[in-house]
């Protein structure tokens, strides 16, 4: 492990080095032609040359993978990005203070399908929700009752006493869009846990959230409410949620043995981190691009959400490598706590420093690092119009979608100022196949497609610094 650590280092090392030895002032050579048709091809060949952002994302999350807000590698991971901003040559590289929630699962958590001796015990998948309190030690044995829905609950009144509530709606197969098919199913998980409770429930099981078939649990953000008991909630995997519901069907009465051991800790400090190019004609606009550096404690956080980060740090280096130099000042920022509170996103909008910037836009990868198919727009009609001129510029990237839609949960305090949001919209078929899971792993991304998506980023941080874009009348937010 630790031969591996320091190769992936001396690699990072060694490729910074070469880039900027590369580094050249292309634009200042540009004649008076369409200097973005040139400046794209140079930025497309740039990018794919090097494949950088994929270096990178490998330095995080070998180094922190375990990066949930208020944890060890969630520190280091800001220690890492300042220093790798750093490395790169950024303009004021800092960080920026936040108070985080620290909650830390247990080590033992499992769960036992009972059917009469101890010899029917039949293991499943599970893992906490994120927040969730702790079973008794020896866990809590109780029979189970499946539903599909909180009104379905709700008209069994009081069938859910003393039960495990097991949520097993899954996902929509039949959107297109795997995100709608996510907001359709949710609800289970953040408010399972309540509406359980107040059935008179003892604790909350949910299929996980996720299309794919297979024995891995999807963890994610549940919540309490003050006035109903706190009962502690878990994901089961989905093969593992058809078995329960298969033999549920011919014995109603099996019991189900859960044993968590989550807790909550005072709150924790933390940082966003963040480093720019500074614009030389005006330096107090501010275009901001990234991602968040917090992510569940299961698998690596790659595609949600190391890969935006990374994706954002390398959009910038690559502006960098073409010796842009822009009017308006481009900067990456990686946010902290978007998983479980969005303490940096609300931080990083009401920061001191931020009274004496005003913030052009602001754009967000969060759904993955898998190619990139267009740009979320979030404001007015006018917002839109104007950006979509620039399609032609983004469609020799492979991405003709100019469309309304959301940035993202980290700069929606921002973009509810009125800041034009901007989301990366990428082919989204197998994000939650991985999402809050031990699937989100360094192998599942692509060079070629993370890299892309760093190469839109820039082209668009690029636009805006120059051209900027008209007032926002559209203040909303995204938070979810
Ligand atoms: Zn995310």
């Amino acid at each position: 492990m630790a031969a591996k650590l320091k190769s992936v280092g001396v690699s990072l090392v060694v490729a910074v080095a070469l880039l900027f030895l590369q580094t050249s002032t292309v634009l200042a050579a540009e004649g008076s032609g369409n200097k973005y048709d040139s400046f794209i091809q140079k930025l497309l060949q740039a990018g794919l040359q090097s494949n950088t952002a994929h270096l990178l994302l490998s330095e995080l999350v070998v180094r922190a993978p375990h990066r949930l807000s208020g944890s060890s590698d969630a520190q280091k991971a800001v220690a890492l990005t300042a220093r790798m901003m750093d490395s790169l040559g950024f303009q004021e590289v800092h960080a920026e203070s936040v108070r985080v929630p620290h909650w830390v699962r247990g080590k033992h958590e499992s769960a036992v399908i009972v059917q009469g001796g101890k010899d029917r015990e039949r293991p499943v998948a599970i893992c906490a929700l994120g927040g969730s309190v702790a079973t008794p030690e020896k866990g809590i044995t109780a029979e189970v009752i499946e539903v599909r829905s909180f009104d379905e609950l709700a008209r069994m009144k009081d069938a859910a006493k003393g039960k495990i509530v097991f949520f097993n709606r899954p996902m929509d197969p039949t959107r297109l869009h795997t995100f709608e098919a996510y907001g359709g199913a949710v609800d289970q998980r953040v408010e399972g846990a309540v509406k359980a409770a107040d059935a008179g429930g003892v604790a909350s099981l949910v299929r996980s959230m996720t299309l794919a078939h297979d024995r891995v649990p999807h963890t994610g953000v549940m919540s309490y409410r003050d006035s109903v008991v706190k009962i502690p909630a878990a994901a089961i995997s989905t093969n593992d949620a058809d078995t329960l519901s298969r033999l549920l069907k011919r014995n109603p009465h099996l019991k189900v043995r859960l044993v968590l051991e989550g807790r909550t800790m005072p709150d924790a400090p933390s940082a966003n981190v963040a480093g720019q190019i500074t614009g030389v004609e005006m330096p107090d606009e501010v275009v901001v691009v990234g991602g968040h550096l917090d992510c569940w404690d299961k698998g690596q956080g790659v595609h949600d959400d190391a890969s935006g980060c990374m994706q954002a740090i390398e959009a910038l280096r690559l502006l960098k490598e073409l010796g842009v130099k822009p009017r308006r000042t481009i900067r990456a920022v990686m946010f902290m706590n978007e998983e479980n509170g969005n303490r940096g996103g609300k931080g990083y909008a009401i920061a001191p420093q931020r009274s004496r910037e005003h913030h052009v836009a602001a754009l967000e990868s969060d759904r993955g690092g898998f190619s990139p198919l267009g740009l979320a727009v979030q404001g007015d009609s006018t917002l839109v119009a104007y950006v979509q001129r620039w399609l032609p510029f983004f469609a020799q990237l492979g991405t003709g979608r100019i469309e309304k839609g959301s940035g993202g949960v980290d700069i929606s305090p921002i973009v509810a100022t009125g800041v034009p949001g901007f989301g990366l919209i990428v082919d989204d078929f197998r994000y939650f196949d991985y999402h809050h899971s031990d699937n989100d792993t360094l192998d599942k991304v692509h060079p070629r497609e993370l890299e892309m998506g760093a190469i839109v980023e820039a082209l668009l941080c690029y636009l805006i610094a120059e051209e900027g874009l008209p007032p926002n009348t559209v203040h909303e937010t995204s938070d979810q």
